[in-house]
């Protein structure tokens, strides 16, 4: 695995995305957010399985204005998402937003960004050059990729900023097609200081859309790049969370709550192992100790990856062995598999 690559720490609220901080977990809320109550809530969802910087879309200037509302009640630093009126990003700021994204594809005459560069930096507010090859400038070269034309975009806004003396930066390239994204990542480290953001964009629903996003965001991870991720699912953005999570911990990047190792199961089992390993898992999601736990079939890999975890039971016809931390502690009846070992998971 490469080193991550340096980057210019920048500070949204209280989180620190780049530099040698712990790369960052975010999401979207879904809610409309001039819904203030909806989005609290959502937000307060979002919070409990440890999402760490939350976005809320700003169509309009009443849902810039609830901002104001919205940050009275949660803790969560939030980062409006602004698209076509720079207004809307100054009524943002006046409502006390820790973050922008701005798209460069619909907001990017030189009056505009200054407007809204002089306003952030008057309140020390990073903000995201968000790039998406959905929606690039009608000023892209057509003769370039469309990774190349990503990078200019976001290199052509940069500029911008700086000759602003506005240094704040973070910047996303996303498209929805994985060699694209990782082309315009690789490219754009090695040509700017800024942390980076980084996802697949309209990834799809969680069974297509996680496999999309892992393979762009960890492969990029793998190569050093990345500062912020945010998987985008069509679902709950909790399930976001959950598979951010799940990137950052297969990729040993980060800790957060228990790791299941399951076995997939045969003929050789004899005990439903795919009930059983969901109901762990169901278990295991109210748990936020970094411990690793062990659900397995037979005997034939069974004791050895049983052991290996800090929990475990290696299952056979009707009993099951719970082991911990290596040891073999007893055996279980299968009415009791799942309350022995959340027991033991418990008292770890
Ligand atoms: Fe099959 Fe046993 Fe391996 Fe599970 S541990 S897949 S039951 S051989």
């Amino acid at each position: 695995m490469n080193p991550r690559r340096t980057s210019k720490p920048i500070q949204i609220g209280s989180v620190t995305v780049g530099g040698n901080a712990p790369i960052v977990v975010q999401s979207m809320t879904k809610t409309d957010t001039r819904d203030v109550m909806s989005t609290i809530n959502q937000i307060k969802e979002l919070e409990e399985c440890g999402c760490e910087l939350v976005r809320v879309a700003v169509p309009d200037s009443e849902a810039a204005q609830a901002i104001s509302a919205i940050k009275r009640d949660v803790s969560l630093p939030i980062i409006a998402d602004i698209h076509f009126d720079y207004r809307l990003a100054l009524i943002a700021l006046k409502a006390g937003v820790d973050g922008l994204r701005l798209n460069p594809g619909n907001i990017s005459e030189p009056g505009k960004v200054k407007a809204v560069a002089q306003a952030a930096k008057e309140r020390s507010v990073p903000i995201r050059i968000g790039v998406n090859a959905g929606s690039l400038p009608k000023t892209a070269n057509p003769k370039l990729t469309i990774a190349q034309q990503m990078v200019e975009a976001a290199l052509q806004q940069i500029k911008l900023l700086e000759s602003l003396d506005f240094d704040l930066i973070k910047v996303s390239l996303k498209a929805f097609d994985v060699p694209t994204t990782i082309e315009a990542y690789r490219d754009i480290a090695q040509k700017i200081p800024y942390p980076l953001h980084i996802g697949i964009t309209e990834a799809g629903t969680p069974r297509t859309g996680i496999i999309r996003s892992t393979v762009g965001i960890s492969t990029l991870l793998y190569l050093g790049i990345g500062d912020t991720i945010r998987v985008s699912l069509t679902a709950h953005p909790r399930e976001e969370v959950i598979a951010a999570y799940e990137i950052l911990k297969s990729l040993d990047l980060r800790q957060h709550g228990p790791i299941l190792v399951s076995c997939p199961s045969c003929g050789r089992a004899e005990v439903d192992i795919v009930k059983l390993a969901e109901a762990v898992e169901e278990e295991l999601i109210k748990i936020d100790k970094p411990i690793k736990v062990a659900v397995m079939g037979c005997v034939v890999n069974g004791p050895g990856e049983a052991k290996d975890a800090d929990v475990g039971i290696a299952c056979g016809k009707a009993k099951a062995v719970l082991f911990k931390k290596g040891e073999k502690i007893g055996v279980v009846e299968e009415k009791d598999f799942v309350t022995v070992l959340m027991r033991e998971v418990e008292k770890f």
